[in-house]
């Protein structure tokens, strides 16, 4: 890998299917062998409340920070490969239960606005079981007109979402 060129990027997990320590987990390590990408920080497991609409079971979260020369198109695809590789179900209703998400919360600095990729993540701000993992392993990051993380952190409720024992 070429250290000029590597970006730091960083991805949310969630899974609240078929024993989502494991798919967690095993999602965190597979990240590690994706191109040309290295994974460089991982946070502790957290528990948080369903959220949506739909009656479904807890979600197991965490946040992974990468060093990566894919481009933010070629990332996503990647996730979404790994989704299909993990075994995530083809038709899952919106916000229903997933054995694994794999979302791209911010690539360096890129900034970008389409239905197949929005970065940074809409959902970064607003949501606890993004930020407290991702405060864990990068609060000062500037995410991209959005605000630092340990800023963020500190607008939202975080009641909920608890580490989980290692
Ligand atoms: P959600 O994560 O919102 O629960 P999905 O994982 O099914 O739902 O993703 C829905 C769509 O979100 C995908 O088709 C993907 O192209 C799009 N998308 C847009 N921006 C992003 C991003 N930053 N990370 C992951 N998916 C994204
Ligand atoms: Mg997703």
């Amino acid at each position: 890998m070429d250290a000029a060129r590597l970006v730091p990027a960083y991805v949310a997990l969630g899974s609240n299917l078929d024993n989502p320590r494991i798919q967690v987990g095993r999602a965190i390590g597979a990240l590690g062998t994706l191109p040309a990408t290295r994974c460089v920080l991982r946070s502790s497991l957290y528990r948080s409340p369903p959220f949506g609409p739909v009656d479904q079971p807890e979600f197991v979260n965490a946040v992974a920070g990468l060093l990566t020369e894919l481009e933010p198109a070629s990332m996503l695809a990647a996730l979404q490969d790994l989704e299909v590789r993990l075994g995530r179900a083809k038709p899952v209703v919106r916000w229903g239960p997933r054995r694994i998400d794999l979302d791209l919360l911010v690539h360096g600095a890129t900034r970008i606005d389409t239905d197949r990729l929005r970065l940074p993540h809409p959902g970064i701000a607003e949501r606890a079981f993004v930020l407290v993992p991702l405060a864990e392993i990068a609060p000062d990051l500037e995410v991209p007109g959005v605000g630092r993380v340990r800023a963020l952190l500190a607008r939202v409720n975080t009641a909920g979402v608890e580490r989980l024992a290692a």
